[in-house]
C-alpha cells in the first residue's frame, strides 16, 4: 500500500515504530520561523528538519549533531505513553473483533496472536487521494464487491470509547458512509508526521483518550460525526 494506516476512528497513526522527536520542540519552532524555504514545513521528520535547517544555515553542524544526538531525541516506542497506539483490534468484515499487532502498519499488515496475518483496509477519508473513478470509490466501500482487505484497524481504547456510544461497534454492524476527521486530517499522510503534531502543539492527538480528556473530547466529536448507511 505504500501509506501508513490510521485508526478508523481517531485518525491518529496505529504503530510507533522506530520513530523519534526532539525534545528542543520551542526551539525548533523558532528555526523553523527563520528558514526561508518553505519546503521545510512539508517535511516533518526530525531527522529531515535538522538537515533543512543545516542546508539553509538556520543552524551549524555543531548544532546539527547536538540536536540529533539520541539523548536529545523522545523514541515514542520506548516511552509508555505512546504504547496505546500499537494496542489494536481488526474489525473483521466478517464480524470478528481480532487482537492484532501492526507487523508493517506503511503496508497495512497486521498479526494476531496466532500469527495469521491481515491487510488492513482503507479508511473513507482517503477517497480524495484518488480519482473519482468509481471502480477505484468501490475499493473503500464495504458493501461493494471491490472492497479491499479484511477490514478495518481501530485502536483498543478507541473501541472502547466508540462501543459506550454504539454498543457493539463492529464491522457488520457499521458500514460507514462518511467520517470527518476534522482537525487531524492534516496528520494522515502517507508518511507519520511525528514531529508536525508537537510543532502544533498537537501532541495531545498521540495520547491515550483514556488518559487524556481533551483527546477523549476530540474523538467523541468524531464518532458524533460519523454516518451509517
Ligand atoms: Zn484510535
Amino acid at each position: 500500500m505504500g501509506y501508513e494506516t490510521y485508526c478508523l476512528v481517531c485518525g491518529c497513526p496505529t504503530s510507533t515504530g522506530l520513530s523519534s522527536v526532539s525534545l528542543f520542540v520551542d526551539q525548533l519552532k523558532q528555526c523553523i520561523k527563520k528558514c526561508k524555504n518553505k519546503r521545510i514545513e512539508n517535511n516533518w521528520q526530525v531527522e529531515n528538519i535538522f538537515y533543512e535547517l543545516l542546508e539553509n544555515n538556520i543552524i551549524d553542524q555543531e548544532e546539527h549533531d547536538h540536536l540529533s544526538e539520541k539523548e536529545n531525541l523522545l523514541f515514542l516506542d520506548k516511552d509508555n505513553k505512546y504504547n496505546w497506539l500499537s494496542e489494536l483490534y481488526l474489525l473483521h468484515k466478517n464480524g470478528n473483533i481480532i487482537s492484532v499487532e501492526p507487523e508493517d502498519s506503511w503496508e497495512g499488515i497486521y498479526v494476531d496472536t496466532n500469527g495469521n496475518s491481515y491487510d488492513a483496509s482503507y479508511i473513507l477519508n482517503e477517497y480524495q487521494y484518488l480519482s473519482d473513478e468509481k471502480n477505484i470509490i468501490n475499493m473503500y466501500d464495504p458493501l461493494s464487491t471491490a472492497f479491499c482487505g479484511d477490514g478495518f484497524i481501530i485502536h483498543k481504547d478507541c473501541h472502547q470509547l466508540v462501543n459506550d456510544q454504539l454498543p457493539d461497534f463492529n464491522f457488520k454492524n457499521m458500514c460507514l458512509q462518511k467520517i470527518n476527521y476534522n482537525e487531524i486530517y492534516p496528520y494522515m499522510r502517507s508518511e507519520m508526521p511525528w514531529m508536525k503534531y508537537f510543532l502544533n502543539d498537537k501532541q495531545y492527538f498521540l495520547e491515550s483518550p483514556l488518559n487524556n480528556n481533551k483527546n477523549k473530547k476530540r474523538i467523541n466529536s468524531i464518532i458524533e460525526s460519523m454516518k451509517f448507511i
